[in-house]
């Protein structure tokens, strides 16, 4: 498969007055062409500032890329001047964030602020712009695309407006769409829909997809490979089956655990991941996850677990994955 992003070691902080906050560690991961990325993990992981920094949309105050590189389709794009990355953003990546309601203009008719993007971004004439909007409308399967084109944003229900910034990320044909959270602010069913449509438009226009959620479960039918995120760095990523089937960090178990399942008796709780994520202002010396975990061993809070390969696809940092550690079973296995 041809490689279309490549990012390397990178590392973001923030900073106020009063602390540095790491939130993103060494973070290295590839997308290729035509392929489906998702990167799971609890808010404040660091994966929609990960995603974001893509973009280059990190706070310019408060934000900043320490280290690593983002090469996208040969291109470095932390070096991008703000020239290049017009150029680049919305033309080459359109981005889906989780709030539509924050993504579009409440002053505008959608139809006009679809048509708005097509003029800037495409050079169409209006009259072209606006049959180009009723297309697109039309091609993220909204019944009656004239007649929503002249709607306002607070006239649209949550699932439609989150089809209108779909069908605004899709103006240039990207050959990467980022979707951060694009269901959760939604209902089960609508969530599906979505998911079912961004999939639909990934394999009719070929364009690779990060797709970063909280939800394990919303992966499960719709990505190639995962990558597993905790305290600001990957722990364990592998193909859709490897971390399904396989999952060998007690992180990705737990997140695995807490997926509800159609036989779950509803008088039961659902299995959760007791405890919360480390302070990243201040670091562990070891493994993020050991005031959590109950596999922790002495090891895991004196030294930084290592990644440690179980296949060419599948990779994992934690010592229980080192063929030397003795104590506590070494590798999960899940029968679905
Ligand atoms: Fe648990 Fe240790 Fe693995 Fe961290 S390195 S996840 S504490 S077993």
């Amino acid at each position: 498969m041809e490689l279309l992003l490549d990012v390397n070691n990178l590392s973001i902080t923030f900073k106020s007055k009063e602390k540095t906050v790491h939130a993103v560690r060494n973070v290295s991961f590839h997308v290729n062409k035509g392929e489906v990325l998702a990167i799971v993990g609890e808010s404040g992981c660091g994966k929609s500032v990960t995603a974001k920094s893509i973009m280059r949309l990190l706070p310019e105050k408060t934000g900043r890329i320490m280290d690593g590189s983002i090469m996208f389709d040969g291109k470095e794009i932390t070096t991008m001047n703000k020239k290049e990355l017009v150029k680049y953003r919305g033309d080459r990546i359109g981005m889906v964030f989780q709030d539509p309601m924050s993504s579009l203009n409440p002053t505008m008719t959608v139809g006009d602020q679809i048509a708005e993007g097509l003029m800037i971004h495409k050079g169409y004439k209006k009259k072209k712009a606006r049959e180009k909007a009723i297309e697109l409308i039309r091609q993220v399967r909204i019944a009656n695309p004239v007649h929503c084109c002249t709607k306002y944003p607070h006239q649209l229900s949550g699932g439609m407006r989150q089809r209108i910034v779909i069908a605004m990320a899709l103006i240039c044909e990207p050959d990467l769409l980022i979707a951060d959270e694009p269901t959760t602010a939604l209902d089960v069913t609508i969530q599906a829909e979505i998911l079912n449509l961004l999939k639909e438009l990934q394999e009719k226009m070929g364009m690779a997809i990060i797709i970063i959620t909280h939800d394990l479960g919303v992966v499960a039918k719709f990505s190639d490979r995962v990558n597993v995120m905790y305290a600001g760095e990957i722990v364990e990523r592998g193909t859709l089956r490897e971390i399904f089937y396989h999952p060998q960090h007690p992180y990705t178990l737990g997140l695995l655990k807490s997926i509800p399942k159609l036989d779950h008796d509803f008088c039961e709780k659902l299995a959760v991941i007791e405890g919360s994520p480390p302070d990243l202002s201040i670091l562990p010396k070891g493994c993020a996850f050991s005031e959590r975990c109950s596999h922790a061993m002495d090891v895991c809070d004196q030294y930084h677990p290592e990644q440690f390969d179980q296949s060419s696809t599948h990779q994992v940092s934690c010592w229980l994955t080192d063929s030397r550690a003795s104590r506590a079973p070494r590798v999960y296995s899940i029968t679905h």
